[in-house]
């Protein structure tokens, strides 16, 4: 069986499985009033989208 010839140092242990797992949230803030939207569509509370109102209320 193979055996580890130097042992892992803390650090690059704790690199080992830190690629995407954190922040995979599927939300963003909506730019205009704040409020957590899909991205890539309109917000839902205030009708804005990139920054301009595209569904008045
Ligand atoms: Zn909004």
């Amino acid at each position: 069986m193979a055996v580890p010839k130097q042992r892992t140092s803390k650090k690059v242990k704790n690199q080992r499985r830190t690629h995407k797992k954190l922040h995979v949230p599927g939300m963003v803030e909506c730019s205009n009033c704040g409020e957590l939207t899909k991205p890539h569509h309109v917000c839902k509370s205030c009708g804005h989208y990139d920054g301009k109102e595209v569904v008045s209320n």
